[in-house]
């Protein structure tokens, strides 16, 4: 439908804020102007969009996304990384501050990131910034500008520009962002318990998750949440592998200590039994860990301990990935680790979610309600509510598909998905207002920060 036209978008299953229910939504000027009984609204002037059994769903909110352009566009980029949201019902991503060249760590290499996806962006997108050792300074000109807040490594994170904080470095940056009101994001694991684990390279994928231990989220996690105890700052934990990190953050919340958490598809729906021998698509770090532990992080999903569930897409070239289907060695030691699922994360969700007795309510929740409250959109974002952007997805909950790597819109054909049946079928995304077409011009917008913003999170 042309920009801006009034429209009604009609479904049986709507899922709304207070649940799943046939409605209508009426579209105006790229917001949804008022949400009614199905059937009740009169088209008059009005384009009706009539979605039948079809489900409408608030477009989804990726708050774990990393684009990689500028300075590793051959991994991903803007453009490739949005179409692949936008075809995977993803209408808000948000892009972290590394692995791109510069990383987002002063307000100049932010300008060079928003000055480079300026009209690639299919969706709309806002931008992390870094904390890392010797850059407290720039943090503060960073929340100006309107980053979403700052991430942070526990440990190496994989490229030089973006080295770790120790805990000096952990305190100054903690005790600044409390200062300035910012979200601090946290990537926990602890180098002494991982230069402490067995390191065994080569193809099987036990030994890599032994080199991984659950213990090295454990350590991080406890220290972190001591220096937010001390310096008042609001903390996130980024993609929870483990389930025994859980406990420590119940603790911490009663007394007081503001943390949220998120996991991801794959945490949800893949499990280290299956991962085969030499099959790095599967590799990332914290790493996929047992069935046991998979169920023990649905049970905390179910029970409301993540805020978010989020892609953590992460792509590199086949090559890095060492991957023997090009030509690799398979040694998941020396393989890029990193997950592309950005265009699969709702089904592969889905799949996994109906077949435990969850609903469409409950995957928009984890995937788009909780995190635009996590990054401060709520009443932007991530509902189908009268002022929210008119970012809407036609999903079809039965709709089955093949996942073949080559034939997403990621720019690499490598994702740990490939070869599987997934249920739900994004039909057709809204972008305010307006259905995105991969393959005409974009249309996204730069999201910044709000200025009153306080991220929801911990229920
Ligand atoms: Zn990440």
């Amino acid at each position: 439908m042309p920009f801006g036209q009034p429209a009604v978008i009609r479904s049986r299953r709507a899922v709304l804020p207070d649940g799943e229910r046939p409605a209508d939504v009426l579209l105006r000027g790229g917001r949804i102007e008022q949400v009614a009984a199905h059937g009740s609204l009169a088209v008059g002037d009005s384009e009706l969009v009539d979605l039948g059994d079809t489900a409408l769903l608030p477009g989804l909110v990726d708050t774990h996304v990393h684009v990689n352009e500028p300075g590793r566009t051959e991994w991903e980029g803007f453009a490739t990384a949005t179409r692949a949201a936008a075809a995977g019902g993803v209408t808000t991503i948000i892009d972290m501050p590394l692995n791109s060249v510069p990383p987002t760590t002063t307000v100049a290499g932010l300008e060079v990131k928003r000055k480079t996806a300026e009209g690639q962006a299919w969706v709309d997108l806002g931008f992390w910034g870094g904390a890392i050792p010797g850059n407290v300074a720039d943090l503060e000109p960073l929340h100006r500008a309107g980053v979403f807040g700052f991430k942070s490594f526990l440990a190496p994170s994989g490229v030089d520009e973006f080295p770790h904080v120790e805990a000096a470095d952990l305190e100054a940056a903690l005790a600044e962002q409390a200062r300035i009101g910012a979200l601090a994001i946290i990537h926990a694991e602890d180098p002494a318990v991982l230069a402490a684990a067995p390191q065994q390279p080569g193809v099987h994928y036990r030994d890599f998750l032994a080199s991984r231990p659950a213990g090295a989220e454990t350590a991080a996690v406890a220290r972190l949440l001591d220096t937010a105890r001390r310096t008042g700052a609001r903390v996130h934990i980024l993609h929870v592998s483990s389930a025994a990190v859980l406990p420590l953050l119940r603790q911490a919340r009663e007394d007081g200590v503001t943390v949220t958490a998120e996991t991801c598809p794959h945490y949800l729906t893949l499990a280290a039994e299956q991962v085969p021998d030499g099959d790095t698509a599967f590799k990332c770090c914290p790493p996929i860990r047992d069935e046991a532990n998979r169920d023990a992080l649905w049970e905390a999903l179910a029970n409301g301990e993540f805020t978010a569930v989020v892609s953590d897409h992460s792509p590199s070239t086949p090559d890095l990935k060492l991957l023997p289907e090009f030509g690799g060695s398979g040694d998941f030691a020396a393989a890029w680790g990193g997950i592309a699922s950005l265009q699969l994360g709702l089904p592969a969700v889905w799949t996994e979610a109906r077949r435990r007795g969850h609903t469409l309510a409950d995957v928009v929740r984890w995937m788009s309600a909780g995190p635009a409250g996590l990054v401060g959109l709520t009443g932007t974002k991530g509902a189908i509510a009268a002022g929210c952007d008119a970012d809407l997805v036609a999903f079809d909950p039965d709709g089955e598909f093949a996942v073949h790597a080559g034939e997403l819109h990621h720019r690499n054909p490598v994702t740990p998905y490939a070869g599987r049946t997934l249920s739900g079928a994004v039909r057709t995304t809204w972008l305010r207002g307006r259905a995105v077409d991969t393959g005409a011009e974009p249309f996204g917008r730069r999201l910044v920060r709000p200025a009153d913003s306080r991220s929801t999170g911990a229920s």
